[in-house]
Order: structure tokens, then sequence, then C-alpha cells
């Protein structure tokens, strides 16, 4: 009984508790109403802590929010063992090894709520595990930036293992739709890290009992900034007889930007076996890039460096950068089917939650410091030794991060 694209003639259900946060702010009920992702991100957050609400009364609030039409809900599934492991903002409750407390803490017991009966005619969205996979491809050793815990996750098998089971069983329910992370253009867009992303998607998606029909499609740009259209230059622009691939910023990418790199790896997907109705997420809520330093035309023609540099939306110092961007506006408002292979535009990452703490906070939510969220930070190899580009005083991840909100409606793009 699953329909091909869950939003196509659906409304998307309103995060009432981001919802606050954003009228709250001045400015803030010109967006205050538009669908976030709901994002159970540690074990309690399934029934709900400190007043927060739990997975139960989201979903008995989209009850009320659906009416007599149809709704899909945005669920984040996102607490694998040795979460995130080539960074730390967001490391989370689990150690390596937990995949058990995994399957049976966290995984179950959501599987078990979205098998009611009472939810069935809700169009259950998950996405799932996003910075887990591709991090076994590009993160590893021998490569320059391997970290240790990405060495470790692939060892031990645990992030194939548990977005394995996580498919299988959430995937039980007839009304659930499953969307499994992608990166984003600026992470796997080079042939090194392409088809081996996928090639890893596929493994974790037969393993534990998946099956790739426990995939409706894959989400890019998941809380990342990546642009949705370069609109001033492509990937096949040559300037005096060079590639705009042999650029500083594109470095010889195959993608520029986030809607063909969606397209070309739904294609490749297929390719390597997914099932040839797979659609395609792309989380827009950041990458708007719109305010007073976009550019209007296309970079001089002088060389290859000033065309693109001159000519881009993306304003990042490097597409490795992830953290609370500066200059960064809301992306695309979310709308269904929105090109060819896109099932959504959605905002996934609730805008104003940081991306992570730019100094080290304490807390009881397993999150570390990571210096990509510090601005004086000079960089690592998975930037290419570039500074962080994030703003300042910025809280710890999830949390609310008003100067950062007040930012991205003032450079949103389309404009508010
Ligand atoms: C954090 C989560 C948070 C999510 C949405 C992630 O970076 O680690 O705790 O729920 O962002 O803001």
């Amino acid at each position: 009984t699953r329909v091909d694209n869950p939003y196509a003639g659906a409304k998307v259900y309103v995060n009432p508790e981001w919802s606050a946060n954003a009228a709250a702010e001045p400015g803030g009920s010109r967006i205050s109403n538009q669908p976030t992702g709901v994002w159970l991100d540690r074990i309690a957050s399934i029934n709900g802590t400190g007043g927060k609400m739990g997975l139960r009364a989201h979903l008995d609030e989209a009850l009320k929010q659906k009416g007599s039409g149809e709704l899909v809900v945005q669920l984040v599934i996102y607490d694998l063992p040795g979460r995130d492991c080539s960074a730390l903002a967001s490391n989370g409750e689990l150690g390596p090894t937990e995949i058990d407390k995994y399957k049976t803490q966290y995984i179950d017991p959501i599987a078990a709520i979205l098998a009611d009966p009472k939810y069935a005619s809700l169009r259950l969205v998950n996405t799932v595990e996003l910075d887990s996979l591709p991090n076994l491809v590009t993160n590893v050793s021998p490569r320059a930036t391997a970290t240790p815990n990405c060495d470790a996750m692939k060892a031990n098998g645990n992030y194939v293992k548990g977005v394995g089971y996580a498919l299988n069983k959430l995937g039980d329910a007839p009304n659930v739709y499953n969307y499994v992370d992608a990166g984003h253009h600026g992470w796997l867009g080079w042939d090194d890290n392409f088809k081996p992303s996928i090639q890893t998607i596929k493994q974790a998606a037969t393993a534990e009992g998946a099956t790739l029909n426990d995939v409706t499609g894959f989400i890019t740009n998941t809380a990342n900034y990546s642009a949705l259209k370069e609109q001033y230059f492509t990937i096949n622009d040559s300037v005096n007889g060079k590639s705009v691939r042999e650029s500083k910023w594109v470095d010889w990418n195959r993608y520029v930007d986030e809607l063909s790199y969606a397209q070309a790896f739904r294609q490749e997907a297929v390719n390597q076996g997914f099932p040839s109705g797979v659609g395609m997420l792309i989380d827009t809520s950041r990458n708007g890039w719109g305010g007073t330093a976009r550019p209007t035309g296309p970079g001089a023609m002088t060389d290859v460096d000033t065309y693109v540099n001159g000519g881009r939306i993306d304003r990042r110092i490097n597409t490795g950068n992830w953290c609370n961007q500066s200059g960064a506006g809301l992306g695309e408002r979310p709308k269904a089917s929105p090109a060819a292979g896109i099932d959504a535009y959605v905002w996934i990452k609730p805008p104003g939650e940081s991306d992570g703490a730019s100094s080290a906070v304490p807390n009881d939510e397993g999150k570390g410091f990571d210096r990509m969220c510090d601005p004086t930070y000079t960089g690592n190899p998975r930037n290419n030794n570039n500074m962080s580009g994030a703003l300042p005083n910025a809280p710890l991840s999830g949390h609310w991060f008003s100067a950062q909100f007040q930012e991205l409606m003032k450079n949103a793009y389309p404009a508010l």
C-alpha cells in the first residue's frame, strides 16, 4: 500500500516545539508554520524528557494536523553506536560496541510505535542515520582523512549492522518510508567516494534482514549547506581551455550542486540494483546563500578560479565546512516533487538549531567539542586545512541558536 512518493498530495507535519522556538524570534512567524524533522537523537527522546514531546506525542499531534487529507511525518533516526565518527559535535550516547542496546532500546521501541494501528493513516518518513555509512568510505585508513573512530566502526561493522537492522525493523509497517543518508555533493561527489558509498549503502540495506525494498530513497545535504543549484556555472564549463573541475573550489569533483548530485545519485543507486522507483529528498533548510553577498552573475572569464569564485552561490570557504556556516540562509521552502527524481525539498535540520558548540561545553548528551565549530580553527584534512567558517558563540548541537536563526532568515533565498 505504499505510494511512490509519500510527499505527493500530502501536507507535512509541523513540529510544535520547533515552531514555538521560531515564532518566539522577531520575524520568525514568517516561517514558523514550516514542517521540520523530528530528531530522535537519543533513547530518552522516544518517550520525551524534560517536558519535551516523545514520539507518541508527536504522532498524536500529527493525527490532529492531518484532518481528512494525507500527512507526512518526518522522523530522524539518529543514535548509532559510535555516532558521528569523523567529528565530535554530535557524538552520541552509545559507544562503538553498543549495537545490542541500539537494537533493543532504540530501534525496537520506535518500530513498535510506528507499527501501532493507531498511526496507520500517517505517512511516516524516516531519514536514516545521517553521517554514518559514507564515513566508512571517506574517513578510514589509509586515507589522510581517516579518524580512529571511523576505522573502528568499519572494523566492527556496527554502522552497517545498525542501519540494516533499522531499515528492516522500521520497514515492517506498510506506511513507513525509509530514506537513507546520501551525504552531499561536496563530500561524496568525487569518483573515489561516489560509487563506493552507494555500494556501502547497498551492503547495509541487505544486512540484518533488510532488503532493497525497505528503501524508499535517499536524502542529500542533511544539516549541510551545499547549494541546490549553482546558477552561474556548470561542471561542463571551461575557461581558457581549463575545466572548472580544475578550479580550487571544485577540485576535481564531478558535481557543483545538490540537484545534479541527487539526480546522479539516484541513477547510480538504480544502476547498482535499488528499485527503479527510488526517490530523493534534498535538505534545503540552510542552503539558500541569499543576502547581499550573493553573486548576481557569472564570474569573470580571466581564469577558472576567478570565474568559479566570482559566480558561486555557495559562499563557504571549503565544501568540507559543516558547522554553523557564516553567511548561510534558508533555502527553498519545503515542497513536493520539485524536479525529476526528487520526491521533495525538505527541512530536516530545523533552522536555528546549532550544529555544535564553538567552545567546550560540559553536557550529558555525549556531545564533544569539535573545532570545526570554532571560528578561529584553521582546519584539518577533511576540509583541506581551511578556516572553519563557523559563527561564534554557538551552543551545543541541537540547542537553539538565535543569532544563527536570524542570519538564516536575513540570507534566505528565495527571500522571505
Ligand atoms: C544534534 C542533535 C539534534 C539535531 C537537530 C544534531 O546535530 O546532534 O542532537 O537533535 O542536530 O538539531
